[in-house]
Parts: structure tokens; sequence; C-alpha cells
């Protein structure tokens, strides 16, 4: 592997720490320290290490034998569960992660429309090759990329007027996870949401991240429907997972019974393990009094570090929304990427101190809360960053 890694967001200087066990929300490296998992597996980790009802469903299912080779006995579940939770989702398939899942609702469009423009958001990140974190990556695929400014309604609605003849698709995050956890404005999103109906364009939401946030997503919490919605991370239990779905009018294109229908394949589309686990997940783990709680114990953290450094008059803040929390060297608002400062040497100093009281996170300032997590231990998290500020 070059650099002895194949997977960059979890490269880190001067070396990343080999993970060999997870229990709870406990996790112990090859050297036997034990951490507080606050990365959560960038939110795929919501259930923790070790959920005992995920655990048995993926027992269960291996006991079934596995690699089947045809439709299986839980793929409808979990669809059933998927679109119970979101209304705006009439029809769903499945992939094996958030990357494939944006790259088919993107390429969807493209089919149907003949058009290649997809509007996107500085500070996007959609997937391995769907990067837009200061600049577009040279690594994404041919579409032609018009990048707005997260949160910015005004450009937003001129960018869909001036363009709406050469786009396929607008596609956003409802809260920008990778870019700093930075939450969309319900006018920025409404503002899309009205624009491209306006100009019949397909409106994506990219819920991988936020589909946590309350039990349909951040557009229940926001009102708004879009047309596709993409999922992936937790919706698998743990395991590999992406779905895209929505207006059924979109979806039916890949019927396969239908004449001239949109073929996607993929071996593990319908992965028995992964459908058992998410099924599990979805209809006896993830309650929304569970959902409520996790959401509190972020806002819980959020409010106390931001009035820790209000009241010192730090250069310091906690973004976000619920379970999800992000942590910046400088006074908020932190509202799209430019507000977000360049790594810095305390960002790595923050975390390097973190380890070593125990508590593990994502080094950019990436907190994503799983459910074993109990109050104590987040106010245990909050007290070490604190003295983290003080002394530093
Ligand atoms: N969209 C968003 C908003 C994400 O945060 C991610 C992953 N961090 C993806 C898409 C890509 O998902 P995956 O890693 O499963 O390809």
């Amino acid at each position: 592997m070059p650099g002895g890694n194949t997977r960059t967001t979890i490269h880190q200087s001067p070396f990343p720490l080999t993970i060999v066990r997870g229990d709870g929300v406990r996790i112990t490296d090859a050297d036997g320290h034990e951490y507080f998992d606050f990365l959560g597996e960038y939110t795929a980790g919501l259930y923790g290490h070790s959920n005992p009802v995920i655990a048995e469903a993926i027992r269960n299912a291996l006991a079934g034998g596995i690699v089947l080779g045809a439709p299986n006995r839980y793929e409808a579940t979990l669809a059933e569960a998927i679109c119970t939770r979101f209304p705006s989702i009439e029809l769903v398939r499945f992939c094996n992660s958030g990357t494939e899942a944006n790259l088919l609702a993107l390429s969807l469009c493209r089919a149907i429309t003949g058009r290649n423009g997809v509007l996107v958001f500085a500070g996007a990140y959609h997937g391995g090759i769907l990067l837009f974190a200061h600049g577009v990556s040279p690594l994404n695929p041919p579409f032609d990329w018009i990048v707005g400014e997260y949160n910015n309604a005004a450009e937003a609605g001129q960018l869909v007027e001036e363009h709406a003849h050469e786009l396929a698709a607008v596609i956003v995050e409802p809260l920008q996870g990778a870019a700093g956890v930075i939450p969309g404005d319900a006018s920025f999103l409404r503002t899309l949401r009205e624009a491209t109906a306006a100009h019949d364009l397909v409106l994506v939401f990219d819920e991988v991240m936020s589909s946590r946030l309350s039990r349909g997503g951040m557009q229940q919490l926001l009102r708004i429907e879009p047309d596709l919605t993409t999922l992936a991370k937790f919706f698998g239990g743990g395991l590999s997972f992406g779905a895209f779905g929505g207006r059924a009018d979109l979806m039916r294109h890949f019927d396969p019974s239908r004449a001239n229908a949109l073929q996607h394949g993929g071996t593990f589309n319908n992965d028995v393990l992964t459908m058992a686990a998410g099924t599990a997940g979805l209809t006896q783990v993830l309650t929304d009094a569970e959902l409520r709680r996790l959401n509190d114990l972020g806002d819980r953290l959020r409010d106390r570090l931001n009035a820790f450094s209000a009241e010192r008059e730090l250069q310091f803040c906690a973004t976000g929304y619920g379970s999800l929390v992000g942590l910046h060297f400088r006074s908020g608002p932190v509202r799209n990427e430019r507000d977000v400062p360049e790594a810095t040497e305390l960002r790595s100093l923050l975390h390097l101190h973190m380890l070593e009281r125990g508590y593990s996170y994502g080094r950019r300032g990436f907190i994503a809360l799983s459910l074993p997590l109990e109050k104590t231990d987040v106010d245990g998290f909050g007290g070490a960053v604190e003295e983290f500020l003080v002394a530093i």
C-alpha cells in the first residue's frame, strides 16, 4: 500500500494508531492503550463496536449462507425501513458506499436529462472521487462542475437560474460534514429547493452523514423534500453500505422489467450480512428516543465548549448539530469552507493531547457521537478539551 495506507482519511502524522479491538464505545490500540471512541467511524459507527442486536443479526444471516447470488430475504425489509423513515424516498436502491450512491444519483440525472452540469458547493465531500475541498479534485469524474459557496442563498439562486439549461442536478449536504461540521441554513436549502423546482431540476440531498440527526434526516428537521437522497454509513449497521432513492418517476428508470431500463449491477448491492445488520439497526435499535438522547449529548458538549471559549474570549468554537460536532481554532460563526482555518499545529496538538487523555476523534476536529456513550464520557471529553485550552 502506498505509504502503508489504503484510506487517506485515516492517515495522520507522524503515524496513525493501529486499532486492534473495539468494544462498546472503547477502542484499544496495538500498544494496549484504551480510548473512548468519539470518531464513531465518521458516523458509520453510530451503533458502537459491539451492539448485541446487530451482532446477533449478523450471526443469524451468516448461518443462513452468504454470497447467495439472488434476491434474499433481507433486502425488501431494509428498503421498507428506509422508505418509512424518509417519505421523499419512494423507491430505493442499494450499493456499497456513499461514493457509489452519489455517483449513481448524479449519473441517473445525467442519463435522464442528457446534460452534464452539476452544481455543487465548495468544501463538499460527496465521496472518495467526489471531493470539493479547496477546489475540484483532479480525481473527480468529468461532470461539468459548477461550484457555489455553501450557505450563500442569494448566489445559489443565481447559479441555478444562470446554469439551469446545462444542469443535470444540484447536489448538497444539508450539513457539510468533512468541511467542518457546518449545518446548512434553512434559507439556503429552501432557496435551492425552490430554484430547482422552478426549473424542473433534480435536487439531491447527500444525507450520508446528516441522516442520523433525526428519524428522517435533516430533510425531516427542515421540512424540505429533495428529489433524490443518498445514504450510507450507519444504515448498513456498521458494514459497507450505500443507498440512493427518491421520486418514483426517477427511480423507475432502474426497474429491470421496463423496456430501456437503466442497468445498475453490483455484486454486493444486496449483501446478506449488510442487509440483515442494517435492518436490525433501524427496526430494533435506533429509536427516536435514542436519537434524541444522542443529539442532546452533542448539544451539551457543543454548548459547554462554546460557553467556555466565549467567557475567556478564546479563538475556539464548536460547530455542528446534535450528535455531530466540529472543533475549530477560531471564534464562530463558521458558515462555510472559507471560515475554517487551515490545518494548524494547534489542531494536531489538541488531537495528541486528547489521545493522551484517552479520547479518540478525527484530527481535523471531527466528532460523531455513538449510542454507547454516556453523559459522563461526554463531560470527560469536554473537560479534557478545556484543560488543553487553558494550558496552551
Ligand atoms: N457523502 C458524505 C456527506 C460523506 O461524509 C461521505 C463519507 N465521509 C460520503 C458521501 C462517502 O461515503 P463512503 O465513504 O461510504 O464512500
